[in-house]
């Protein structure tokens, strides 16, 4: 899905896109295993739960969404197993964990390519996108500031279509 403006194609990252299949939750958990095993350590079938639920929900999740998420077919999960595995994740550098806004931490899946986000002020919903031209001038502006750039976080904060045209209807 591209929209132009001014020239500036936007592409937008949708989570739900085909081309270029992404891998399937049990897909994913076979990844996870053999990362685990690489690092000696265990797969347990709560752990493999937690990663599933996760995977299946691929967006930018928070842990206690997760959390909601893996109680609604397993209430014996606790909060701290969710936490501690999503952080199991990370070390196994499946997942990384964001942090918009100075809220809460967010998790997403690695290896998607580099994008930025969008977060709307109003409803907390988050939109990936990915500009040629943006990456470029940044660094255009590093090499103008003869520095190497080595990362860059790009957000940007709004109100997005839904919540704008509920407040045009509402007059
Ligand atoms: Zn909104
Ligand atoms: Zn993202």
């Amino acid at each position: 899905m591209a929209t132009s403006r001014r020239g500036a194609t936007i592409v937008l990252k949708r989570s739900a896109d085909s081309s270029g299949r992404r891998p399937s939750a049990e897909e994913w958990i076979e990844i996870f295993h053999a990362r685990l095993k690489e690092r000696a350590l265990k797969s347990t079938t709560q752990r493999d739960e937690i990663a599933k639920a996760f995977y299946r929900l691929a967006r930018h999740v928070s842990a206690e969404e997760l959390y909601e998420e893996v109680k609604r077919s397993n209430p014996h999960v606790g909060y701290a197993t969710i936490y501690r595995t999503l952080k199991l994740l990370k070390e196994c550098e499946l997942v990384s964990e964001r942090h918009f806004d100075e809220s809460q931490a967010r998790y997403e899946i690695i290896g998607e390519g580099h994008h930025d986000h969008f977060i709307c002020e109003r409803c907390g919903k988050i939109i990936e996108f990915q500009n040629p031209q943006l990456e470029c001038l940044q660094r255009e502006i590093a090499e103008e500031l003869g520095v190497e750039l080595v990362r860059h976080k790009m957000e940007l904060y709004g109100i997005c279509q839904e919540c704008s045209s509920k407040q045009a209807s509402k007059g």
